[in-house]
């Protein structure tokens, strides 16, 4: 690289072919578990007014504090680059009445795609990433909770994934979160001379937060505090407790985890986060949890709640360490041919094939280079089947053939002969 070549923004990948493959086979398996759990998609802007997020994910959050990508725009309105998904899905269903028209209706969706935060990049961390996320509304009972989870549960399965645990815990309500988190400022006010000062901050404005700290100062006095789920009402820990007992009675580990507090303001009781540990410090690969009082306070109407969203740039890291059989390593036919300039008949059988055999693959080989060149990078591609075009075939409109069966030898084929010889094999 030149090194005055402009250069891609910090924090802001290229995905490369290399790497497509991965995101192609997540993507699927995404797609195809989502549509048996009878959800629809929405497509989102990727841009929304600043506001949405501000009010929705709440001031004291690091998303809204430090991560948001805001901009002016030429009319003046704050706007910014979508840092999650929930609260556009939110925006949107109310906007389109999607989940309300007279009565509540139940609905059930997914979205897929690039989300933007300005924090520090590291391993499992851009500044441009993509989630795939669910989000369910209507639904307030303890089963909806377990079929999100259980879907969780079937995309790491499907996609091979076998060391992913499920961290659970239990916000309780409003009051609840209130109470816990005054039990949490008393707390850490008694030892306040352990703190730091981004843990000081945090213990003002967001002292939750203190208890998915992952620094060493204050591990073990994380694990003296007493728990949320000791702090929850009687409602809130009867929900739980219900929830708990089915993931037992179908089989599902979870780790019940006083860490999750998500960061965000809207979630209320279950909260969960899918981690990996061998990822290292950034191992959620998948969080989320209630939030029913989301869509009132958006503007909507009384909707309970509950979603998730996936990292897919983690997930990426995990699947490259697993043994996978990759579907699109399909059968790629090279096509050389060492025609005049003049001649087209190589594009023309290339194009009659492609149309012919929909599922191939055809590569044409650069046709200016030598044929030595050419069956070189065509051996590379297939050493097994190989399409020739010379000169000589031009004139009796006929194709040469190097197969496997023929230890690569020329075969000479007409036109009849090689779709007859590729209908049998690849019809
Ligand atoms: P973290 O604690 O890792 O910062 P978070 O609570 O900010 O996570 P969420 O907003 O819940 O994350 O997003 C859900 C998932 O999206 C995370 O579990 C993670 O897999 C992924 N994710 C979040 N931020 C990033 C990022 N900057 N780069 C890559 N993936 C990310
Ligand atoms: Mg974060």
């Amino acid at each position: 690289m030149k090194t005055n070549a402009i250069q891609s923004i910090k924090g802001f990948k290229d995905i490369l072919p290399s790497e497509i493959k991965y995101y192609k086979y997540i993507e699927k398996i995404i797609f195809d578990i989502s549509n048996q759990y009878a959800i629809n998609e929405l497509r989102l802007p990727f841009i929304e007014k600043s506001e949405l997020f501000m009010k929705s994910i709440g001031d004291n959050t690091d998303i809204v504090n430090k991560e948001m990508y805001n901009f002016i725009d030429k009319n003046g309105e704050s706007i910014c680059l979508r840092p999650e998904g929930t609260a556009s899905v939110v925006r949107s269903v109310i906007e389109h009445n999607l989940v309300y028209d007279r009565g509540l209706k139940k609905q059930k969706y997914m979205y897929y795609g690039p989300m933007f935060r300005h924090e520090k990049p590291q391993k499992g961390r851009y500044r441009q990433f993509n989630q795939f996320g669910i989000e369910y509304f209507g639904f307030s009972d303890t089963n909806s909770d377990l079929e999100l989870i259980i879907l969780g549960g079937h995309v790491f399965d499907k996609l091979g994934l076998k060391n992913i645990k499920l961290h659970i815990n239990s916000l309780g309500d409003k009051n609840d979160k209130k109470k816990y988190a005054g039990i949490v400022t008393k707390f850490f006010t008694s030892i306040k001379s352990k703190l730091d000062d981004y843990q000081l901050n945090t213990l003002n404005k967001n002292p939750l937060r203190l208890l998915d700290s992952k620094k060493d100062n204050i591990k073990d006095i994380l694990e003296q505090i007493p728990t949320m789920t000791d702090t929850l009402s009687n409602e809130s820990k009867t929900r739980f407790n219900i929830l708990l007992d089915k993931l037992d009675a179908i089989g599902i580990d979870y780790i019940l985890d006083n860490s999750i507090v998500r960061g965000l303001d809207y979630y209320n009781d279950t909260v969960f986060e899918w981690r990996d540990m061998s990822l290292g410090s950034q191992n959620a690969v998948c969080a989320g949890g209630r939030y029913d009082s989301l869509v009132q306070n958006t503007g909507g109407n009384d909707v309970p709640a509950i979603g998730f969203a996936m990292g897919i740039e983690r997930i990426v890291e995990l699947i490259k360490n697993i043994d996978i059989s990759f579907d699109e390593q399909q059968f790629v036919i090279p096509i050389i041919s060492t025609l005049a300039e003049t001649e087209s008949y190589g594009v023309e059988l290339a194009t009659s094939l492609r149309h012919r055999y929909p599922y191939l693959s055809f590569y044409a080989t650069d046709s200016s280079a030598s044929l030595s060149s050419q069956t070189k990078s065509a051996l590379k591609i297939n050493d097994t089947f190989i399409i020739l075009i010379t000169n000589e075939n031009i004139k009796d409109k006929s194709i040469t053939v190097r197969m496997k069966e023929n230890k690569m030898n020329d075969t000479i084929l007409t036109n009849d002969e090689l779709i007859k010889l590729m209908d049998k094999s690849y019809g």
